[in-house]
């Protein structure tokens, strides 16, 4: 590798090394069944950092993954023999209350942008777990309980600027690079390495009605077929996701019910707490085992499943889009509920609709508009003597659920680094090819669901 000293010297953040002193902490990721090496990691401490670090790994032929929050499935962030443009370090947030936005540096976390909006009772809407990293969340759409509200994270965002493949630093906004900034909606890590995020704030709903209700898995059926035709007529204030899962040690459930299965419904009411009180109510119904659905600062909730979904559980996913959620899923899906191999297994159901849909197939790189719900099981384990039990769970149950799904994915969502562009990016992908011929036509940046240049085998 050549001039490794000049990088060391040209770079005011770190540039680590398999030998160097926190090597092994920056190259671990959410996803502790991801276990990369890579040859140099920089973790930038700004932009110049950025462009020294492209630079280089572009001049030494190493294969460039970039990291954020570090929470992707897939383990993108993180090439074997690579170079990790690691951001972890950028995590500034400047909010312009008079203008409404903020200004969001590339490795910030959800918790870092909630914290700084709020200060001004302001919010982006963003996802469910605070860990997870704004910018891969944002390049790939970005749901989470106000999606339905105020649109995607991507459907927030003003403007993007980017380090290029050839280092060059560029703006993409509906007046600069427009066509770039269509891609970068949705086409995730694709088409460079985004330093800051520009995004539209709103008036922040506090306090939101907010909690889980939990039922028996033997309940689970009717419990979702209710769901499924609640959700068809809920107000973009409301969203609810259910999760299939073992009940953990929570005090609102009482002690017989701890490590059972259950189905809870997390519910999210932003807007009036009083209305929000009526239209939960008729989603509830049969015997709930546990329920602790009451007003809640929004922070605070943002942060509810950061245990549930901590660091370190070996993963993989599988995730399939549905217009709306058919019976013969709800029955496949608390089938194996019954089979899930460990504690820390679930199968949830995000609902979308409400603002998203609201927006063309067209209007950005993210095509899944009319999606009405997600549904991800998630294998989680500990130890990789699970690893062949857990993967064949999941393997299964994703080709079933697939049988009946319509065909598209969450990027966000897909556990396997490549082979699945056409689900992720749909009707989208055609252009998003051409945009990538122009914008990265040698595909350096390629560990991610890839788009392959038009034209081209690299
Ligand atoms: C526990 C958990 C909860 C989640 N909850 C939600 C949710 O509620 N809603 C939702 O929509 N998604 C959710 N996700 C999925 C999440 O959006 C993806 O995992 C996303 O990739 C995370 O972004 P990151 O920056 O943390 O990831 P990283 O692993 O750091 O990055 C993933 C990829 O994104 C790209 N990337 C990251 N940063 C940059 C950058 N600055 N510039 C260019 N490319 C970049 C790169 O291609 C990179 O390989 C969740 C994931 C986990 C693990």
């Amino acid at each position: 590798m050549n001039d490794i000293e000049t990088l060391r010297s040209n770079v005011r953040g770190q540039v680590l090394q398999s030998n160097d002193e926190g090597y092994d902490e920056a190259r671990s990721i959410w996803n502790a069944l991801i276990d990369r090496r890579p040859a140099v990691i920089v973790r930038a401490s700004g932009v110049a950092d950025v462009v020294a670090a492209v630079r280089f790994g572009r001049a030494n032929g190493l294969q460039i993954s970039v990291r954020g929050g570090g929470h992707n499935v897939a383990g993108t962030a993180v090439a074997d023999d690579g170079l990790m443009v690691d951001l972890s370090s950028m995590r500034a947030v400047h909010v312009d209350p008079t203008q409404r936005t903020a200004r969001v540096q590339g490795g910030a976390t959800l918790a870092d942008l909630d914290h700084e909006t709020s200060a001004f009772d302001l919010v982006t809407p963003g996802g469910v777990v605070s860990s997870t990293g704004v910018a891969g969340l944002t390049l790939g759409g970005g749901f989470g309980w106000l999606a339905r509200l105020h649109g995607l994270a991507a459907d927030n965002l003003l403007e993007v600027d980017l380090v290029t493949t050839d280092g060059d630093i560029i703006t993409a906004s509906d007046r600069s690079n427009a066509d770039l900034f269509w891609a970068l909606r949705g086409g995730s890590g694709n088409f460079g390495i985004a330093t800051s995020f520009l995004f539209r704030l709103h008036e922040l709903p506090d306090p939101i009605l907010f909690g889980p209700t939990m039922y028996r898995l033997e309940d689970a059926a009717d419990v979702l077929r209710r769901y499924s035709a609640f959700i068809k007529e809920a107000p973009r204030e409301c969203c609810v996701w259910a999760d299939l899962m073992t009940a953990p040690p929570v005090p609102f459930l009482e002690e017989r019910y701890h490590g059972t299965k259950v189905v809870t419904l997390m519910q999210c009411y932003a807007g009036s707490p009083e209305d929000g009180e009526a239209i939960l109510s008729s989603l509830q119904g049969g015997e709930a085992i546990g329920h602790a659905v009451g007003p809640m600062r929004y922070a605070d909730a943002q942060q509810i499943l950061d245990q549930t979904y901590a660091k370190g559980l070996r993963n993989y996913w599988k995730s399939s889009n549905f217009r709306e959620l058919p019976d013969i899923t709800i029955d496949k899906l608390v089938a194996f509920a019954a089979t899930m191999p460990t504690p820390e297994t679930d199968m949830l159901i995000c609902q979308l609709g409400g603002a998203i849909a609201d927006v063309g197939v067209d209007a950005m790189a993210f095509p899944h508009r009319d999606a009405g719900v997600i549904v991800t099981p998630g294998a989680r384990w500990q130890s990789s003597a699970d690893d062949a039990r857990c993967l064949a769970w999941i393997e299964e149950i994703g080709a079933s659920l697939d049988e009946d799904a319509d065909g598209g994915a969450y990027v966000n969502f897909i556990a396997e680094c490549e082979g699945r562009s056409q689900a992720a990016y749909g009707a989208n992908l055609g252009r998003l090819q051409g945009l990538k011929a122009r914008y990265d036509p040698e595909n350096v940046f390629r560990q991610n669901q890839n788009i392959r240049p038009a034209s081209s085998t690299v």
